[in-house]
């Protein structure tokens, strides 16, 4: 076959960055075609994918999306638990339950969640590439459109492709905004002019400008340069990771004579197949993704030249190198799922055990009391917090112990508060006590009843006085 490309007469090597050319220029990849047994598996699992990412936003549990993130609310909506502001902490157990589930995963199964599960392969392997295929060609062909003249031909297929990635994008834009506006909303904002929705236009051009230039131009890059996980993986890898690798045991010394040497032919087709550039048969690498491709591309040249398939595999760099069987259960496995189980259990505890309201007693700033000519004033301002989806009715009351003085005098304005949905609401208590009873400071109790369910939260304060 003809060699028409720069691509292909530079071939990948550890000491340079493949993706880019001597004089600095990007090194535009054209990964081949390829079609296998984890291809299918692949192809599944991002249809399943996708259909929860376009889907999810359109579901509805109590009538609120399954997920809706309402940042100027501040609020959180997640599948029928509500969260507010002051539940922030909460994330801390749930992002780090599920990190280090993710960990597990990694160290288990090596870059698993980049090959098959990222939003990232899923919208630009899955769906654009896909389309730059149907457009454009194979790989030959579009590597020798991209270095030859601008014909018609080439012109037209390169509009109409970014003509459809634009779209795309757009649509994707949309799909991640309909996770922080609710989706029948979002469509209603998108059919009317922008001048009614100044935010959600902009953002929505802003998203489609960046998801172009991703999944168009930057591609792997995003992976290589920009994304941490990638680089936090080497340090949950061991020997024992199931990671893709070559057998070099097996496949070397590599000859372009099928009868001669071992059994890797220099075909160069794992490399041409690889979305990052990379040669697996150099060893294990950070721009690897765990794809697969080329897993699926050698088994095939392993069949059509009669030999046993898994040259290139999964498994893991002990039994690579060793020939021995990896082990399954190490210590670091064990410390990952605790420490993930422990944050998933403390996030699951505290939401069935938290209150559907928040209750707060501050005392005027500054002003601890208040002298008149023959009293002493406290003042305090109760601020309570519904984090229900419906507005709910609070009794207040104040509690006071046998031992205060005669005189107090206790006010509470508003002893019925009603709050809205997700609002709050701010009531004053006052106290009064005689400065000729006064000896020293006390301790009070505000108790909050919550209407609905007959909880009470209780609040001390203290009486103070000169
Ligand atoms: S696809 Fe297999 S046989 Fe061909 S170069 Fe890669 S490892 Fe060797
Ligand atoms: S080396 Fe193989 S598994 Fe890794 S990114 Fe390239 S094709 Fe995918």
């Amino acid at each position: 076959m003809s060699t028409p490309t720069k691509e292909r007469a530079r071939r990948p090597n550890l000491d340079t960055v493949y993706t880019i050319n001597d004089d600095g220029s990007r090194n535009f990849l054209h990964p081949a075609d390829v079609h296998g047994r984890w291809q299918v598996r692949k192809n599944i699992i991002w249809g399943i994918l996708l259909a929860i990412y376009v889907g999810t936003p359109w579901i509805l549990i109590g009538g609120r999306p399954a997920v809706h993130i309402d940042i100027p609310g501040r609020n959180a909506f997640l599948f029928g638990h509500t969260f507010t502001n002051q539940d922030f902490y909460l994330m801390f157990f749930l992002v780090s339950g599920l990190g280090f589930g993710l960990f597990v995963v990694t160290s288990m199964l090596g870059r698993i969640w980049c090959g098959y599960a990222c939003p990232q392969t899923v919208f630009m392997e899955g769906v654009f590439r896909r389309i730059e295929r149907w457009i454009e060609g194979p790989r030959d062909a579009r590597i020798r459109r991209n270095l030859g003249p601008n014909t018609r031909d080439k012109v037209t297929r390169k509009l109409v492709k970014h003509a459809v990635f634009l779209i795309l994008a757009y649509l994707t834009a949309h799909v991640f905004l309909a996770y922080f506006i609710p989706a029948r909303e979002l469509v209603r904002v998108v059919t009317q002019p922008p001048s009614a929705h100044w935010a959600a236009f902009l953002w929505g051009l802003f998203w489609t400008g960046i998801l172009y230039f991703d999944y168009g131009w930057f591609r792997e890059q995003t992976c290589l340069i920009i994304c941490p996980y990638g680089r936090a993986q080497s340090a949950m890898h061991d020997r024992d990771t199931i990671v893709i690798g070559y057998d070099e045991k097996r496949g070397e010394p590599r000859s372009k004579k099928t009868q001669e040497g071992g059994d890797c032919i220099d075909c160069f087709r794992c490399v041409a197949v690889c979305p990052t550039g990379i040669d697996i048969r150099d060893g294990l690498q950070m721009e690897c993704v765990g794809c697969a491709n080329c897993i699926d591309a050698c088994d095939d040249i392993m069949e059509r030249t009669q030999r046993p398939r898994g040259l290139i595999r999964y498994d893991s760099q002990r039994a690579f190198e060793e020939g021995t069987r990896r082990s399954f259960f190490r210590p670091r496995l064990f410390l990952y799922a605790a420490l993930g189980l422990a944050g998933l259990l403390v996030f699951g505890f505290t939401v069935s055990r938290r209150d559907a309201f928040e209750l707060r007693v501050l005392r005027s700033q500054g002003l601890p009391y208040q002298l008149e000519p023959e009293a002493i004033q406290n003042v305090y301002s109760l601020r309570i917090q519904n984090k229900r989806d419906e507005p709910a009715v609070f009794f207040l009351r104040m509690d006071v112990p046998d031992s205060a003085p005669a005189s107090l005098n206790v006010v509470v304005p508003q002893p019925r508060l009603e709050v809205p949905a997700l609002g709050d609401v701010r009531s004053p208590i006052m106290g009064r006590v005689s400065r000729q009873d006064w000896v020293a400071s006390f301790a009070m109790t505000v108790a909050v009843t919550d209407s609905a369910t007959g909880h009470t939260q209780t609040v001390d304060v203290r009486f103070r006085g000169p």
